[in-house]
């Protein structure tokens, strides 16, 4: 499989003010990521709120440029493409389907409105594109001339699912599709997603706080803490074999509570740190029950070796 997008050593750091009288301080939102994305896999995002997910989403669709390192696109230096070139081969799905969809636009202008922005289509041409994309997504035609407002939360998701894929673009960005809707849509949009991705040939990459979808979905799975990748691998073995203490807690941490045995306790209830003010050395240490005299000072790095690469003291060779 050829490999669509890739990061090198992927950095963005952002200067925080602290307050009038305190010095600026640079929060390392993501930090020397390595990641390649291949041909049809669907690559799993997973990690605490204030991990980098959304960050490194941000990256990879071009919507913030690195700080450090290189993205990228069909083998180019994503820096040198145009903006309009990237969005014809990267679209976003977000979270919250409301604030990304403008509210003053009927559905099929909102599905369209890629269609105008990059082609030379003329409107009807247009049209019909996005009605007959509207009812790919489960939409039907009564729906083109409504207005944000008048659709429930799952619809309106189809509608920006519809705008991200009106373009036919080689790979989607999903940060969090579900976590703003329904419990009962959740899986609905999810199957959508799954058939779609068939149906088009998608790369897709999820970024998602759920573990249970990420393992239904993903073929690979990338875990994040503190901006950086711990551990990535397939997802069978990621989650039958996890390697990396934070893998182990995070998924102990989902456990249903066993009878007599109460509430798994995996450490993960200490306070995630403060990205402004992260430990020295594995910034994993101050929560891991197994770390080593040298996990306080030394950086771990990942393991680029093996299919199964984790970034820990415990594992290295
Ligand atoms: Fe734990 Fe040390 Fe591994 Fe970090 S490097 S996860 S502190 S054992």
């Amino acid at each position: 499989m050829s490999v669509v997008l890739s990061a090198e050593g992927v950095s963005r750091h952002f200067s925080v003010g602290q307050g009038l009288f305190r010095a600026r301080r640079q929060l390392n939102a993501v930090n020397g990521v390595d990641m390649a994305l291949h041909d049809g896999e669907v690559l799993g995002i997973v990690g605490e709120s204030g991990c980098g997910k959304s960050t490194l989403a941000r990256l990879l669709l071009g919507l913030l440029a690195p700080s450090a390192g290189v993205i990228r696109l069909g083998g180019h230096d994503m820096s040198t493409l145009a903006r309009r070139t990237i969005a014809r081969q990267v679209q976003p799905i977000f979270q919250d389907p409301f604030s990304s969809l403008n509210p003053r636009q009927r559905i099929a202008s909102i599905v369209a409105l890629p269609l105008a922005v990059h082609g030379t289509l003329r409107h009807e041409e247009r049209r019909h594109k996005a009605l007959d994309m509207l009812e790919r997504v489960g939409l039907s035609a009564r729906f083109a001339d409504c207005y944000p407002r008048e659709l429930s939360g799952g619809q309106r998701q189809r509608v920006a699912i519809a705008r991200a894929l009106v373009m036919k673009p080689q790979m989607v960005i999903c940060d969090e599709p579900t976590s703003a809707l329904d419990v009962s849509v959740q899986s609905q949009i999810l199957n959508l997603l799954m058939d779609l991705r068939e149906e088009f040939g998608l790369t897709l990459v999820f970024i998602s706080h759920n573990l249970a979808v990420v393992e239904h979905f993903a073929t690979r799975v990338a875990v994040m803490y503190l901006g950086r990748i711990v551990e990535q691998a397939e997802t069978e073995a990621l989650f039958a074999r996890p390697r990396h203490p934070y893998t182990r807690a995070l998924l102990a941490s989902v456990l249903t509570p066993q009878p007599g045995q109460g509430i798994p306790d995996t450490g993960l209830g200490l306070a995630y740190p403060d990205p402004l003010h992260p430990p020295p050395g594995c910034p994993f240490h101050p929560r891991c029950r197994e770390r080593l005299a040298a996990c306080s000072d030394r950086l771990p790095l990942l393991d680029r070796g093996e299919r199964h690469s984790v970034a820990c003291h415990l594992h290295e060779r």
